[in-house]
């Protein structure tokens, strides 16, 4: 990545994990209120449905006694006076009456002056009651009231608003109990009106939804031929969000700069590992280890892979498996794959012009088959020290070759300089046969947890062999990696692999040492 590109993405990131935390807040803060105000919803609705359901309950009671002691004369004084009892006892009945014909004979008030017609029943509810609603009587005029008259003709009279239960100075919020088999609305107060015929109750107990600026909870309970609603206005949510957000956003922003502060650090972090590996290149603290790579059926070693270390002026090694994908990211590998290209050609060419059938592996990252200069500067530095390209060998593992065309076409210009290719690493995470077709190579390097799986009950020769089918009609050459045993060399010999590499042959050395051991009579050393 360039500077700029990576300043930009800096910059990018520092704003997200600012941006982040308090967007987060904020919806947060939203969604908190929204569902504060569906809570109270819900409870001004409970509230209501409790009320009308204690309402339905004294009726049912009141009448059931009018029906046992009176129904022969319903409008006798006794019968008048024992409506007046009841009507007392039930709080929430407001009177208890007979109606007859349409009409109000009697009630717990006494007889009327003269009859009270109060029209014909709205509707007739689950439980059978005759349920006359909006009724001005003229004991209470200007009040309407609800009439619920069982089939024995006893009535119960009550206000509607004292089973919607709301405090009289509370405008803004509506509740009302509406009929379930009709959607009538027996009783409602506020503001909010709605036509209920488009709600569907049945399929549950309770429910909200958002409308013309209202949150509108319902409940009902089974069996009951009524659910009550509560509507409370939208602007509660604003209030409930500002509210919210006062505590949500400071944390919200407290949460986002102690992410940034994170996030420099590990820039900070990355740029000194950055610091590290450059003052590390410059004072060539990395150095270069040279593992034999052997044909197996004779002991004799062919070639050497070569494997940077990097110590540090305290002592302390760090393992490429750290340091090169570090270096990766600091955009350095390609200061590290130079460095290591050029100490390999100082140690081992002397070597290699006098041996010309071997050869030195050297691994290459990502980034140097993304640099269009890579093989012209191979090719000088091969050039320089009088050898041929066959003599080096280029190690790339498969996930730096995933979909990139860049890289295969640098990959194709080093094999037609000469130079042989290996897939490193091949048969474990990124194994991918099909890569095989995309991209030639000359050898192909059997990952060592693969060959160390050998071992196992259960060996992977299947996938082995495929490898091999596929390999060797192709004029490719398997290497084994991580030979530890002579038991897993006889077994990927006998398979048909006759390179291998591994601490059974020999562990990365000196260059002196590789080039001592590399002109001693071939054998295969007994297992350490
Ligand atoms: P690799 O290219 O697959 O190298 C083989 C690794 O396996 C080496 O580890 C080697 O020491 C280790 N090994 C060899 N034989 C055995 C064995 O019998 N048993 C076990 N357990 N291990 C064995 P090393 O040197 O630590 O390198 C690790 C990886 O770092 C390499 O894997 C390679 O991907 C990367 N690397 C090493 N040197 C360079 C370099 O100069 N440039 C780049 N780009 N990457 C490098
Ligand atoms: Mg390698
Ligand atoms: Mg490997």
């Amino acid at each position: 990545m360039s500077p700029r590109l990576n300043r930009i993405g800096l910059f990018a990131a520092a704003f997200l994990t600012l941006a982040l935390p308090v967007a987060a807040a904020l919806w947060l803060s939203h969604d908190q209120a929204v569902e504060r105000v569906r809570d109270s919803a819900l409870d001004y609705a409970s509230q209501a449905l409790g009320r009308t359901t204690t309402l339905t309950r004294q009726m049912a009671d009141a009448v059931r006694e009018l029906e046992a002691t009176s129904l022969d004369q319903p409008c006798a004084p006794d019968t008048v006076i024992r409506m007046r009892r009841l009507a007392v006892a039930a709080a929430a009945v407001a009177a208890i009456g007979y109606v007859a014909d349409d009409r109000l004979l009697c009630s717990s008030f006494g007889l009327p002056e003269r009859e009270v017609a109060v029209g014909p029943p709205d509707y007739v509810s689950t439980l059978g009651n005759a349920v006359r609603a909006g009724r001005e009587l003229s004991i209470a005029p200007g009040t309407p009231l609800v009439l619920s008259t069982a089939a024995s003709g006893f009535t119960a009279i009550f206000h509607p608003i004292v089973a919607l239960g709301v405090a009289a100075d509370d405008t803004e919020s509506s509740v009302g109990v509406v009929a379930v088999s009709t959607r009538q609305v027996l009783g409602r107060r506020g503001p909010f009106d709605l036509d209920w015929r488009g709600v569907a109750v049945e399929d549950a107990l309770e429910g909200t939804f958002e409308t013309g600026g209202m949150m509108v909870a319902w409940k009902r309970l089974p069996a009951w031929d009524f659910f009550a609603y509560a509507a409370l206005p939208d602007d509660d949510i604003a209030a409930g969000f500002r509210a919210s957000a006062a505590i949500m956003l400071p944390v919200g922003l407290l949460a986002g700069l102690i992410l940034m502060l994170l996030l420099r650090r590990i820039v900070r972090h990355q740029q000194s590992m950055a610091t590290l590996l450059r003052t590390a290149l410059r004072r060539r603290e990395m150095q270069v280890m040279y593992q034999p790579i052997v044909d197996m059926r004779t002991g004799a070693w062919v070639g050497a892979e070569a494997l940077v270390r990097w110590q540090r002026p305290t002592g302390e090694w760090i393992p490429p498996d750290v340091f090169v994908p570090m270096a990766e990211a600091a955009g350095l590998v390609g200061q590290v794959t130079d460095a290591v290209i050029a100490q390999g050609l100082a140690d081992m060419a002397d070597h290699l012009r006098a041996h010309p059938d071997r050869f030195l592996s050297i691994n290459i990252a990502g980034a140097d088959l993304r640099d269009p200069t890579f093989p012209s500067r191979l090719e000088h530095l091969v050039g320089r020290h009088r050898l041929p390209s066959a003599s080096v060998h280029l190690e790339v593992t498969e996930r730096e070759l995933l979909d990139d065309d860049v890289q295969r076409d640098i990959l194709a210009r080093l094999r037609a300089a000469g130079f042989k290719v290996a897939l490193d690493d091949f048969g474990v995470g990124y194994a991918n046969l099909a890569s095989l077709e995309l991209v030639p190579f000359d050898h192909l390097k059997i990952d060592r947890l693969f060959v160390q799986r050998l071992d196992g009950e259960r060996a992977p020769r299947p996938l082995i062999s495929a490898i091999i089918d596929i390999a060797l009609p192709r004029g490719i050459t398997l290497i084994a990696e991580g030979i530890e045993t002579r038991e897993q060399a006889e077994r990927v010999v006998g398979w048909g692999v006759t390179l291998g590499q591994g601490y059974l042959f020999g562990r990365p050395m000196a260059a002196a040492s590789f080039i001592a051991g590399s002109t001693r009579p071939a054998a295969v050393p007994e297992p350490a």
